[in-house]
C-alpha cells in the first residue's frame, strides 16, 4: 500500500528504508522510493529501471501506511518545489525511529469484547453464576472493557476466563494508541474571554469549511492568542483537529500552557527537548486520533493528524520556520499548501508579518484581519532613541532603569549578543582574535559572573571552536589586551555593580542551557516582582510577561548596514517585537517606555518606526521591494556550494550559471548573479559560495530549477564538495 515502509535490497548493504509510493499490478516488486540514496532517479521520483533489473524487496515494516495519502502528497509537492528527492521529503514527516529500516515494537494491551453469541446471551442461561451475569450485563452496557478496566469493574480474571471459553467474549489486542478517543464533556475546561469588537470582527471573518489564508495583523498584546482559541474551539465542536505552528516551544511554554488550560482534551506538544522514543510515542498517538490539539515546531507541520479542520501558524514572521539543513523548506509555505490541498482555513499570526505574507494580504490573496488596539486597552509603550557612541548602558538608561525599579516594576535590557565582549584587542597593534578556520571574530566568555575568579576562554560562535584567552598579543607581545564592545555577560556583570540588592537574570543560550533552568528564570519573572532582565532575541519571542515597565536596547546600529535585502525588515520586527513585551498587563505600567541606544538617531528607518508604526514601515519597504524588483515582486533561488577548496566551490557554480544559462537564457525577467561567496563565507575551513538566480515566474524557474537539478546531479564533482538548492532562502 502506498506509504508503507519497506525494507529494501541496495548495492551491497543488506536493507536500507523505502516507502511504497505506488503498486503495479504486473509485477511483483513495489515500486519504491529510497531513502538511503536519494540522489539517485531523483527526476522522475519513481526509479524507471527496466523491469527485468528490478528486485524484490524484502518485505513491509508495517501492515498499515506510517504516511496516508494526504501527508504522500504534501511530501510530494515538497520535493517538486524545494527540489530534493522525495526519500528526502518523506524523511520530514517521520519521526526519526521510523527512518531506519527496522520494526518498533508496539505496546499492546488486550481488551475483551462482547461478540454476536455474547450479545444473544440472555441471563437465564447463566443463572447459575451471578457474576458472569453482572459481568455479561455489564459488558452489553460497555461492549468492550480492557485488562486494566477489569479490577476497577471488579470482575475477576476467572470469570472473563469462563465467559471466554463459552465463546461469548471475544480477545484483542490492540496497540495502546489505537484505543477510541473518549470526547470529555463540556469541551472548555476555562471561560472563553469576552472578545473585544476588533477580535470579535476577526473571528467572524474566519470561514471553516473551506481554504482560505488569513493573515491575523495584530499589535503585540492585542490578544491575538484568544482569537486563535476560540477559533479551535469552533473547529474542536464539529469534531475536527488543529495544528498550532510555534516558533519554539521551549522559549514560550506560556504559550503552549495556554491551550492546555482552555480546552478538556489531549494537547500534543512537539519540540526539541523529546527524545526520539517520546516523539514517536506522540507522532503514533497523533496518527490514531489521540490529540485533537498539537502543537509543535517547525517540522510539526508534518504531523499525522487525520482529521484537520484548522492550522495556525504563530509568529509567521519567525525565521525558523525556514529549515537551514538538509530539506530547506518553509513550514510556513507549506502549511499553506497543507491547508489548501485540505480545503480548511489557515491562521497567519504576527505583529511583524513578513513582506511576503503582508504583500498577499494587501493584494487580497490572504484575509487580512487586523487587531490595531491592544486587548485590555493597555497602550503602547513610548519609544525614544538615545544617541551614545559607547557600547554599554549609558546614564540615562541607568537613571530609567534605577526609575522604573523604584516603581515596583520590571526592566529589560536586549542585546543580541551573548559571551561576555564581541572580541579582544590589542591596544598596541590593534591584534583582533579571529578563529582561524571561519575567519571569524572570536567572542570572549566568562564562566562564572563573579566579578572575581571568573576564568574566561574565547569562542568562535561559528565553529563552536574554543581555546584560552593569550596573555600577550600574538602580534606584538603587548600585554595591552582588551575587550572591544559589549555582550550579556558584561551588561550583566556592570549591572550588578550598580544594583547590589536587585535579582538580575541573564537569559541567553549560555546561562539557559542547563535543563529546566530557563523554567525557573520565567517563574521568577511571572512573579512579578521587581528586577533587571538582560538577554537576547530569546526574549524578544512573544512572552507574555506582565509587569515590565521598561525596555532598553542595546547594541544594534551594524544592522542598520547589514548587506542582506531584508535587513530593514529584520531590524523592524526586532524593534517593534522587544518593544512589545513592555507594558503588557499591568496598570502601573501606563508610562512604559522604550529606550534605543544608538549612535544613528536620525537614521531614516529608525524614525519611520519610530514615527509610525510596523505597519506603514513595511508598506513602504514593500514599495522599495517592487522598484528594485525582489521578493516578494520576484522570486529568489540559491545554489549554495561548499568546499575545503574555494576556488572548486567557485568552478562549480560557475559551470552551474552556464549549464542554468543553456537552459534558460537570461532576459530581463530572468537573472543570474555570481557565484560569489555566501554571507558568511568561510566556517570551519570550508569556504561557502552562491548563485543566485532571480525570476519573476515561479513556473519558469521551476522549469529551468527540474533540469538544472537534474544536470547538477550527474555532473561531476571533486571530493568533498557539497552543493544543494535553496528556493526562497531567508539567508545568503
Ligand atoms: P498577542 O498574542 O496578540 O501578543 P495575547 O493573546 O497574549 O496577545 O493577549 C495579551 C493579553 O490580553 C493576555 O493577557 C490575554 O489574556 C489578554 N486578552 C486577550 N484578549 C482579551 C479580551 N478579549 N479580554 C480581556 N483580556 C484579553
Ligand atoms: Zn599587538
Ligand atoms: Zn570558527
Amino acid at each position: 500500500m502506498p506509504g508503507t515502509r519497506i525494507s529494501v535490497p541496495f548495492g551491497h548493504q543488506k536493507a536500507i528504508l523505502g516507502i511504497a509510493i505506488s503498486e503495479s499490478a504486473i509485477e511483483a516488486d513495489t515500486s519504491i522510493t529510497d531513502l538511503a540514496s536519494p540522489s539517485t532517479d531523483t527526476q522522475s521520483r519513481q526509479p524507471k529501471k527496466p523491469t527485468h533489473k528490478l528486485r524484490s524487496i524484502h518485505g513491509t515494516l508495517e501492515s498499515s501506511p506510517v504516511l496516508n495519502e494526504e501527508l504522500l502528497a504534501l511530501c510530494q509537492w515538497c520535493a517538486d518545489y524545494y527540489h530534493y528527492p522525495l526519500g528526502d521529503t518523506c524523511q520530514l514527516a517521520l519521526p526519526a525511529l521510523l527512518r531506519k529500516p527496522v520494526c518498533i515494537p508496539q505496546n499492546k494491551t488486550i481488551t475483551w469484547v462482547l461478540n454476536n453469541a455474547g450479545s444473544m446471551t440472555t441471563d437465564t442461561s447463566l443463572r447459575r453464576s451471578p457474576k458472569q451475569q453482572e459481568a455479561l450485563a455489564l459488558f452489553k452496557r460497555l461492549k468492550n472493557i480492557s485488562k486494566d478496566q477489569l479490577k476497577f469493574h471488579e470482575i475477576s480474571p476467572a470469570t472473563i476466563k469462563t465467559l471466554h471459553q463459552k465463546k461469548l467474549l471475544d480477545k484483542q489486542e490492540l496497540s495502546v494508541n489505537l484505543l477510541p478517543l473518549k470526547r470529555k464533556h463540556p469541551l472548555l475546561k476555562e471561560g472563553a474571554l469576552q472578545l473585544n469588537p476588533e477580535q470579535k470582527i476577526a473571528l467572524e471573518r474566519i470561514v471553516f469549511n473551506k481554504f482560505n489564508a488569513y493573515l491575523l495583523d495584530g499589535i503585540t498584546g492585542s490578544g491575538k492568542t484568544e482569537v486563535y482559541l476560540q477559533a479551535i474551539h469552533a473547529v474542536l465542536n464539529n469534531n475536527k483537529q488543529a495544528l498550532i505552528l510555534v516558533p519554539e516551544i521551549g522559549l514560550t511554554p506560556q504559550t503552549a500552557a495556554r491551550f492546555k488550560h482552555r480546552f478538556n482534551v489531549p494537547v500534543a506538544t512537539l519540540h526539541s527537548g523529546l527524545s526520539n522514543m517520546q516523539r514517536f510515542k506522540i507522532w503514533q498517538a497523533i496518527k490514531h486520533n489521540q490529540y485533537p490539539i498539537v502543537i509543535g515546531t517547525r517540522s510539526s507541520v508534518f504531523s499525522p493528524l487525520n482529521d484537520l479542520g484548522l492550522i495556525v501558524v504563530d509568529e509567521e514572521h519567525d525565521l525558523s520556520y525556514k529549515q537551514q539543513e538538509g530539506v530547506r523548506y518553509s513550514a510556513r509555505d507549506v502549511a499553506i499548501v497543507r491547508a489548501q490541498k485540505l480545503n480548511i482555513p489557515l491562521i497567519l499570526g504576527s505583529a511583524t508579518p513578513a513582506l511576503e505574507t503582508l504583500q498577499n494580504a494587501l493584494s487580497g490573496r490572504y484575509q487580512h484581519l487586523t487587531l490595531r488596539q491592544r486587548a485590555q486597552s493597555q497602550s503602547l509603550p513610548t519609544i525614544k532613541c538615545i544617541e551614545t557612541t559607547s557600547s554599554g548602558l549609558g546614564e540615562e538608561a541607568i537613571t530609567a532603569i534605577r526609575k522604573t525599579i523604584a516603581q515596583g516594576q520590571q526592566v529589560l535590557v536586549f542585546i543580541n549578543r551573548r559571551g561576555y565582549a564581541p572580541t579582544l584587542i590589542c591596544q598596541n597593534c590593534k591584534w583582533m582574535c579571529q578563529c582561524e578556520a571561519c575567519d571569524n571574530r572570536m567572542t570572549l566568555h566568562r564562566t562564572q559572573s563573579q566579578i572575581h575568579n571568573a576564568r574566561q576562554y574565547l569562542h568562535c560562535h561559528r565553529c563552536d571552536y574554543r581555546t584560552a584567552v593569550p596573555n600577550k598579543c600574538p602580534n606584538c607581545n603587548s600585554s595591552h589586551l582588551n575587550f572591544l564592545g559589549t555582550g550579556t555577560q558584561r551588561e550583566e556583570e556592570d549591572l550588578e555593580k550598580i544594583f547590589t540588592d536587585i535579582p538580575i537574570l541573564r537569559i541567553d543560550r549560555d546561562s539557559t542551557s542547563q535543563k529546566g533552568r530557563l523554567e525557573e528564570l520565567f517563574k521568577q519573572i511571572n512573579t512579578g516582582k521587581p528586577c533587571i532582565l538582560i538577554g537576547t532575541q530569546m526574549l524578544a519571542k512573544g512572552h507574555h510577561f506582565a509587569n515590565l515597565g521598561l525596555g532598553i536596547i542595546l547594541g544594534i546600529d551594524q544592522s542598520f548596514f547589514s548587506s542582506d535585502f531584508r535587513g530593514a525588515e529584520r531590524i523592524g520586527q526586532l524593534l517593534t517585537q522587544v518593544s512589545g513585551r513592555i507594558g503588557r498587563e499591568n496598570t502601573r505600567c501606563n508610562g512604559s517606555q522604550v529606550l534605543i541606544q544608538t549612535q544613528f538617531v536620525d537614521h531614516p528607518l529608525l524614525q519611520q518606526l519610530l514615527k509610525q508604526n510596523y505597519y506603514e514601515f513595511a508598506k513602504t519597504l514593500l514599495n522599495e521591494r517592487q522598484l528594485t524588483a525582489m521578493p516578494p515582486y520576484e522570486f529568489i533561488t540559491v545554489i549554495r556550494c561548499h568546499c575545503t577548496q574555494a576556488q572548486a566551490a567557485q568552478q562549480f557554480l560557475h559551470e552551474a550559471r552556464l549549464q542554468a544559462q543553456s537552459i534558460i537564457p537570461a532576459h530581463t525577467n530572468l537573472q543570474y548573479l555570481g557565484p560569489m561567496p555566501a554571507a558568511i563565507e568561510k566556517r570551519a575551513n570550508r569556504y561557502h559560495f552562491i548563485l543566485q538566480i532571480k525570476s519573476s515566474s515561479r513556473a519558469e524557474r521551476q522549469q529551468l530549477l527540474r533540469q538544472l537539478c537534474q544536470r547538477l546531479e550527474t555532473s561531476k564533482q571533486p571530493n568533498g564538495l557539497h552543493w544543494l538548492v535553496d528556493v526562497d532562502p531567508q539567508e545568503f
